[in-house]
Formats: structure tokens, C-alpha cells, sequence
């Protein structure tokens, strides 16, 4: 489980002004409670802001069944001025990764499983006008693909990244703020990991 960003650079300044690194925080701490839950060990990666280097992230997650990044959203810089009309989650794979079909699947099982708690898939990461474009992968989950994703690309086990809201967005920060919010998206995420590591390979 891997917080994304760190204290020097903690990512993305939410509406509210706070620092992306800190929701990470909030939420991988939730994922992982809601992971023992299930009896799944869990290591922290990155709570403490001090990894600078992405591909250290991976390599400290060596013998991990399945690597989780979490991080909230944000949108291109021509468009923050429309930022309150981008909200929802992404999920993002890399097709470099070793173990791509199960990336797939798990990041599959775990928009599934936010999409059954109430929450919307994003979406306009695959809009060539409001994305990078990030390509659908499975597009009813949420799904994209990153091939240049450090954290997919350089894992040896299956890798997702998690873009649990946009932050940029005023009334999708408040959201991301609440701790019943962060529950249900922490419970959904924990229970897509745990059901994609049960069907084995
Ligand atoms: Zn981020």
C-alpha cells in the first residue's frame, strides 16, 4: 500500500488548499485497516513523506502479492477554472508491467466494487480535450491505461494506481474530507484487492 507523493513534493494542491499527500495518507491508512479486516498483512510505503524516488517504492514492495498506489486527482492546468466539473475516481495499469492481466483484473475488481458503493468512474482521463488521453482499459470500471506509469511499469508484482477523487473540484474535496466517504471508499477498495488475490492467477 503506497502513498503517493512525499513531504518536499506532496502533489496536488486540493480547492481547500491542502496538500494531496495528506488525503493519501488518510486513505491508505484506512485501506490498510480495512485490509487486516480481511486478514490481508499489508506494509505501509511512504507514510512517513520521506521516499523521493518512485522506483524505491516498488523495490521496498518485493514479495508483495499486489501493489496499491493511492492518490486523489486533479486536472490539467488550462483546465482548473472548470475544476468543480470533473469529479469521480480512475484507476490506472500499465501494460509494461510483468503481471499486466492480473493488474487488469484487480484494478477491474476494485472499480467494480466503488462503482456498487455509489461512486462514479472519472472518466475524462480518456478524453484526448481533458486528458493525457489515458486509453480505457475495462471503461464500465473506470479503468485506464498509464504504460509509463512508474509505479505499474517498475513493479514485479501486479500493480494499480488509485485516483480516489478530484481534488481540485471544491464539493469533491469536502467529500474526500469525510471520514464516512474515506470508509466506503476504503472498504471498496480493500474488498476488490482481497477478492482479485483470492481468484489466484
Ligand atoms: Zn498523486
Amino acid at each position: 500500500m503506497d502513498v503517493g507523493h512525499f513531504a518536499a513534493e506532496p502533489g496536488v494542491i486540493s480547492a481547500a488548499g491542502r496538500p494531496e499527500f495528506e488525503y493519501n495518507l488518510d486513505l491508505a491508512l484506512e485501506v490498510k485497516a480495512a485490509l487486516e479486516r480481511r486478514q490481508v498483512d499489508v506494509r505501509l510505503i511512504g507514510e512517513r513523506g520521506d521516499y523521493a524516488v518512485l522506483h524505491q517504492r516498488t523495490r521496498d514492495a518485493r514479495g508483495a502479492d499486489l501493489f496499491v498506489s493511492i492518490h486523489h486527482d486533479s486536472v490539467q492546468e488550462s483546465l482548473l477554472p472548470r475544476a468543480d466539473e470533473f469529479a469521480g475516481f480512475s484507476l490506472f495499469v500499465s501494460k509494461l508491467n510483468p503481471k499486466a492481466d492480473k493488474s487488469l483484473a484487480c484494478a477491474g475488481a476494485i472499480g467494480a466494487r466503488l462503482r456498487a458503493a455509489g461512486f462514479t468512474p472519472s472518466r475524462y482521463h480518456a478524453d484526448p480535450v481533458t486528458g493525457a488521453p489515458r486509453p480505457f482499459a475495462d471503461e464500465a470500471n473506470g479503468v485506464h491505461w498509464y504504460d509509463n506509469l512508474a509505479v505499474g511499469r517498475t513493479a514485479s508484482m501486479p500493480s494499480v494506481l488509485v485516483e480516489a477523487g478530484v481534488i481540485v473540484n471544491r464539493d469533491e474535496e469536502r467529500r474526500m474530507r469525510d471520514p464516512e466517504v474515506r470508509r466506503r471508499i476504503a472498504e471498496a477498495v480493500a474488498g476488490g484487492a482481497r477478492e482479485c488475490l483470492t481468484k489466484g492467477s
